[in-house]
């Protein structure tokens, strides 16, 4: 056995710790960057600071902004409170302070894709939704809009120096919001449990974070108020961050990253869409490549934790999985205006995407066509 870890410097988890983020800003830095909404409730919180306000999913442009006002307001920390958007808006500011430049210097696909040698300045993430794991992540997806892609910004350097994941902030969140952000947690338990770069250790939190989010994902989309359910997912989430930082993702990322560059639809909405047929497609591929038989052994172990039913075969997770987004009332693809004349476009880009490498199999160019028709 031999695997490495990375994450962030401190985790701080529970009902009611955002309420420590003043004391622990304090100790990191002097004067803090807010990236968010609602920097009115940082405010109430005793965190003073100068407020970057973000508004949708993060361009090149508001990050150099960001850093820009970072700079001419003698900010030495970074703060963002919000959903993945914010976090990553964040990560990217924290990251151009300490390395001065700018995005496209570093942008990976459409920029020099330059390292990033100095470490960020320091960065707490406190995330609002139980969605993308960014907290823990060592990447920034920013939108190139000239360029009709996303691409990250991605160093070690950018783990954050702590997250504070509190599930009381994600007792808000309205249902469509819960439902694609749920399964976008789902998604990035699932997919670096099959990933050909799975450890011993991201094992385990994928196992355990399947199997509250199996569970807890019905309970948040019932009754959003149900602060054990937020708990399970708010953990889950954490886990499946912690995972795919560590172990990578699959064909559902591969394909929501230039789906997400060239439609307007949330990443957490893309991934739901997408992921029952992701799954099928893998299992069928898996199924007739007699050499990939421990890819299958682990669809059938997803699909065991998903059911509870001991004696589940790979193809009942998949079953679970459709039902779930039908009961979550998930949207297809079509839903965002992706027709069927934008597959060979998509599949092209899907087949370059970083997260597609790590896939359990590596899937045709008609496999990928079929997966994509599908999910529209
Ligand atoms: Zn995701």
């Amino acid at each position: 056995m031999r695997f490495e870890f990375a994450t962030a410097t401190r985790i701080v988890f529970g009902p009611g710790t955002v309420r420590e983020v003043p004391a622990a800003a304090a100790e990191v830095g002097r004067r803090a960057l807010l990236v968010t909404r609602r920097s009115a409730d940082l405010e109430r919180m005793g965190l003073a600071g100068e407020p970057f306000p973000i508004n949708g999913e993060p361009t090149v442009d508001m990050v150099r902004q960001g850093a820009q006002l970072a700079r001419e307001t003698g900010c030495d920390l970074v703060i963002a409170l919000g959903g993945g958007s914010a976090i990553d808006a964040g990560k990217a500011i924290a990251a151009l302070l300490a390395n001065g430049g700018d995005p496209l210097d570093y942008l990976e696909v459409v920029g020099q894709g330059r390292p990033l040698d100095r470490p960020s300045a320091p960065f707490i993430a406190i995330p609002t939704t139980a969605g993308t794991g960014s907290e823990v992540t060592r990447n920034a997806v920013l939108a190139s809009p000239e360029h009709r892609v996303k691409a990250s910004l991605r160093s070690p350097h950018m783990l954050p120096r702590l997250a504070v994941v509190d599930p009381e902030l994600t007792l808000d969140l309205p249902p469509a919001l819960t439902a694609s952000t749920g399964l976008d947690a789902l998604t990035q338990l699932i997919e670096p449990y099959v990933s050909i770069r799975a450890n011993a250790l991201t094992d385990l939190y994928c196992a355990e974070g399947m199997r509250l989010a199996a569970s807890a994902l019905r309970r948040v989309w019932r009754d959003g108020h149900d602060l054990a359910a937020r708990t399970d997912m708010a953990f889950a989430s954490l886990l499946g961050g912690l995972a795919l930082a560590n172990a990578g993702l699959g064909a559902v990322h591969g394909f929501a990253a230039p789906l997400g560059g060239m439609f307007d639809a949330p990443h957490g909405s893309l991934c739901a869409a997408l992921l029952p047929h992701a799954m099928r497609v893998n299992i069928a591929a898996l199924r007739a490549s007699p050499s990939h038989a421990d890819g299958l052994l682990r669809y059938t172990s997803v699909a065991r934790t998903l059911t509870g039913h001991a004696a589940a075969m790979p193809e009942d997770g998949t079953a679970w999985v459709e039902c779930l987004c039908r009961d979550l009332e998930i949207r297809p693809l079509g839903a965002y205006g992706v027709r069927a004349a934008d597959v060979p476009a998509l599949a092209d880009k899907a087949a370059r995407a970083s997260s597609m490498k790590a896939n359990p199999i590596v899937l045709t160019r008609g496999q990928m066509e079929d997966l994509l028709t599908r999910a529209i």
